[in-house]
């Protein structure tokens, strides 16, 4: 049985041989289980101390900087002591066969600190799905976003409309009652006045939205061109490994093949796509259609020719481009290709097999990226569940319309709040907690 007041530890650090490794306990034994292990009193709070560690048969397990975060001033809220140990598997293993000896004392279920931080109101959950971001982040971008998520910065927004939804009904509810001692329609007005605020800043919110998701997940770019023309090379250029399989066969990446990089700090999903041309055969027909369907939904698309074909231009490939198309006419190591532009759309040679104008195209999409991304200084949100949340917001808020009756108003007031209060969670999400916190790693 897994007690909310068990003594809860874990490795924090991650796993495999390093110079260090941190150990943490958190809970109400805490303290107890720091004096079991270094046979002396707790050490004055948050200061580090150097101790010697010793087991049960009095055997020295290492000497560690140990450290006390008495609660509620700690991360979990909770009485936390940490081991800052050598990082090798025995000592490891050793600390953490000693402290399980603790009573009700038990290793930490994964995202189970972040959990006792969100029971005891130290974090929200915007707050604790930022810090889970933090740790997952492998651009700066991805990580300034989840910094900034992790500091409350959505927390804040939402707080603030929540509250000014709460007066609002407030008003409401005050005319409701007290209408016949004057409080009047002045006061609905007021209230309907914040509503169309709120509305407003509600629908561009929701309008800037893709951004975050697209800076967490990865910003979508579509390799395209026909068969041969070097995709599956330029994707090796720009990510400078051999990541796709490049083939002189015509038409053999058949699938999706996705590549993460990072482009300047931006978290960039390259994908080659199988060549756009006709074809009867199934597997390749399928391989088209999913290249199509990949060129619509990704941000910026690629769209490769052969400059040895000119001026002959693959019909099909020329088809999709449009503004967040750059074309790039490959080989240019073998012809001349001095098209700068293509039915509107800027074209730069490039040679793909000898890394001729691959920087180019770097900066081209990092300059793009910059332009539609813009500098996310707002805070956008960065998750289907955010989303949602804030259209069943919306929608309360809209269906506040000019003749209802205040009673529908307050109820409408009251559903909008409640939805904002689920994404941080300062109302009932029982359910969602498990979803939110089975994503942490074990000691977060
Ligand atoms: P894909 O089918 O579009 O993915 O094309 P690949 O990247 O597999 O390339 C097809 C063939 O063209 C391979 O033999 C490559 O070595 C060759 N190739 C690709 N880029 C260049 C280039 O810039 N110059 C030359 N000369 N050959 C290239």
């Amino acid at each position: 049985m897994l007690r909310d007041s068990d003594t809860i530890f874990a490795l924090s650090s991650g796993v495999g041989k390093a110079g260090i490794a941190v150990i943490r306990v958190s809970g109400p034994r805490a303290g107890e289980a720091l004096e079991r292990l270094t046979g002396k009193p707790l050490p004055p709070a948050r200061r580090a101390v150097l101790r010697a560690l010793f087991d049960t048969e009095d055997d020295l397990i290492d000497r560690a900087l140990v450290l006390w975060f008495p609660g509620p001033h700690s991360e979990t809220g909770e009485d936390i002591g940490e081991f800052h140990v050598h990082g090798g598997r025995a000592v490891i293993a050793s600390m953490l066969a000693e402290l399980g000896r603790g009573e009700a004392t038990r290793l930490a279920e994964p995202g189970e600190f972040a959990r006792r931080a969100f029971q005891s109101g130290k974090l929200d959950l915007t707050s604790v799905e930022g810090l889970a971001d933090l740790i997952d982040a492998e651009t700066a971008m991805q990580r300034r976003q989840a910094l900034r998520q992790m500091d409350g910065a959505l927390a804040t927004l939402y707080e603030g409309w929540r509250g000014r939804l709460l007066r609002a009904s407030a008003l409401i509810e005050a005319h409701i009652d007290f209408s016949e001692d004057g409080v009047g329609d002045d006061v609905i007005a007021e209230a309907r006045a914040h509503l169309a605020d709120l509305a407003d800043s509600l629908r561009a919110h929701l309008a800037e939205g893709g951004r975050g998701e697209a800076i967490r997940e990865g910003v979508e770019i579509a390799i395209l061109g026909a068969p041969n023309v070097g995709k599956s090379s330029l994707i090796n250029a720009l990510s400078r490994r051999d990541a796709a399989i490049v083939t002189p066969i015509a038409g053999t990446t058949r699938d999706v093949i996705e590549v993460r990089l990072d482009l300047d700090g931006w978290p960039v999903l390259l994908s080659d796509t199988a060549g756009i041309r006709e074809s009867n055969d199934p597997v390749e027909i399928e391989g088209v259609r999913r290249a199509r369907a990949r060129a619509e939904r990704a941000m910026f698309k690629l769209v490769m020719f052969d400059a040895t074909a000119l001026p002959a231009l693959d019909p099909a490939s020329r088809s999709l481009l449009d503004e967040r198309s750059l074309v790039l006419f490959n080989k240019a190591d073998l012809a001349n290709a001095t098209l700068s532009m293509v039915d509107g759309v800027v074209a730069r040679p490039i040679s793909a097999l000898h890394g001729t104008g691959i920087a180019e195209v770097r900066s081209w999409l990092s300059a793009e990226l910059i332009r539609r991304m813009g500098r996310l200084e707002a805070p956008v949100f960065t998750r289907e569940r955010h989303r949602q949340a804030l259209r069943d917001c919306f929608q309360a808020i809209e269906a506040c319309s000019a003749g209802q009756p205040p009673e529908l108003l307050a109820e409408n007031c009251r559903r909008a709040a409640f939805a904002l209060g689920r994404i941080t969670g300062s109302i009932g999400v029982d359910d969602l907690l498990d979803l939110i916190f089975k994503d942490f790693c074990i000691g977060k």
